[in-house]
């Protein structure tokens, strides 16, 4: 059994999404991203499974959430590339690393990239 509450502490709170012109607009990950469903509800989205992979070039992790409003289950893909660019300052420095969200239904059909975290 996973604790719903460990999992969500996995999951980033906001996303970023690049607006052309605009700059960056900052969105909640706490919502269905199914079609259809508005639930912005971080107390009806349960997590319920994670799973974590990663090769050379990427860790990533996948979140499984149930939404108690539309009753379905969608999953959030969180992709963090490797040394996406060397830091260029003191080498005690962490490599900078980015984060990529995406939105899969329940069959991983990719609902779309949301944003980067
Ligand atoms: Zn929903």
């Amino acid at each position: 059994m996973t604790d719903p509450e460990e999992i969500r502490k996995e999951i980033p709170s906001y996303a970023f999404i690049a607006l052309a012109r605009r700059g960056m607009e900052k969105i909640s990950l706490d919502q269905c991203f199914l079609k259809n469903c508005n639930n912005e509800n971080p107390d009806l989205l349960e997590p319920f499974k994670k799973e974590e992979y990663e090769d050379e070039k990427r860790q990533t992790k996948e979140i499984y959430i149930k939404c108690k409003v539309c009753n379905g289950v969608f999953i959030l893909k969180l992709v963090t590339l490797k040394r996406v660019a060397k830091s260029t300052k003191e080498e005690s420095e962490d490599p900078l690393a980015m984060g990529m969200v995406y939105a899969l239904d329940e069959k991983k059909k990719n609902l779309g990239h949301i944003g980067y975290f």
